[in-house]
């Protein structure tokens, strides 16, 4: 996350067949007998959504991956009088149909037309906060270079581009794929920038202790250490730091090396953070 913990999410579980025992599963194999079912338990839930609103929101809201955002394009039309609300309606509407049935790869995209009585900054600010990826704004301005304002959820809040009608299903296509890409590359270079590789077990002290004791900073991350194996030295360091192992890699390379606790021999290395 964000500020370098660790959150638990996704956890697997394989329940062999005991719980298929206990409530009578059971299903015909290949060979055509009954058998009692191999079970297993995904825990994949609410946590999942906490941990998107964590790793990719800033001080401006929420921020969604448009894969998985509600809504996709905020349109506020912008207007002073009657006459001019006709016409940047009837121009809001038309954007509105040109990107109806659009699909971000199996995605399909949703388009929210904001008439509210609110001043367009005000309506701005309410996606923002949302996380909504794309906002065009339609003004009279707009209407006679056949063209509207995008701003993007990535960029800053009063940065906007000028996108002719004619590009704009195009441009949303792009612009999406883009972003959805953008903000995984920057979750996994976030991850990446903090995951370092510590031997050296003072090392590995300084990297999980802040620098203010007291009101303690962002700090640490992941450690890909070694480690030994044996639970004392999970204790101690749980103890010591409030840090505890969280992943032992399947792809972990075999490696000889010292336990970061007490030194002895390791095989391989574990991924070790603090965590919520
Ligand atoms: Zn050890």
């Amino acid at each position: 996350m964000q500020d370098r913990k660790a959150l638990q999410s996704g956890t697997s579980h394989f329940l062999g067949q005991n719980f298929a025992k206990a409530s009578e599963i059971k299903f015909q194999n290949r060979k055509g007998e009954i058998e009692y079912a191999w079970t297993t338990s995904w825990g994949v839930s609410t946590r999942l959504i906490g941990a998107i609103i964590m790793a990719h929101s800033d001080d401006n809201g929420l921020v969604l991956p448009p894969k998985i955002a509600p809504a996709h394009i905020a349109i506020i039309p912008i207007y002073r009088d009657a006459e001019e609300q006709k016409q940047v309606m009837t121009f809001a509407e038309k954007v509105q149909n040109n990107l109806k049935g659009l699909y971000l790869d199996d995605v399909p995209l949703y388009t929210e037309v904001d008439t509210r009585d609110m001043t367009s900054s005000e309506r701005n600010w309410y996606w923002i906060k949302k996380g909504i990826p794309l906002r065009i704004e339609i003004g009279p301005r707009d209407i006679v270079h056949n063209s509207v304002m995008i701003a993007r959820r990535d960029k800053e809040p009063k940065e906007k581009q000028a996108v002719n009608y004619n590009d704009l299903v195009t441009y949303t296509l792009q612009t999406l794929a883009e972003m959805q890409q953008g903000y995984f590359q920057r979750a996994l270079d976030f991850r990446n920038r903090w995951t370092l590789e510590i031997d050296e077990k003072e090392e590995f002290y300084r990297f999980f202790t802040p620098v203010n004791l007291e009101q303690p900073e962002i700090h640490g991350g992941f450690a890909s250490a070694h480690w030994c194996g044996k639970s004392d030295c999970e204790e101690k360091i749980k103890e010591d730091l409030k840090v505890t192992i969280r992943c032992i890699p399947f792809e972990a390379k075999e490696e000889t090396g010292k336990c970061i606790c007490c030194g002895e021999k390791s095989k391989r290395r574990v991924i070790f953070a603090k965590a919520y």
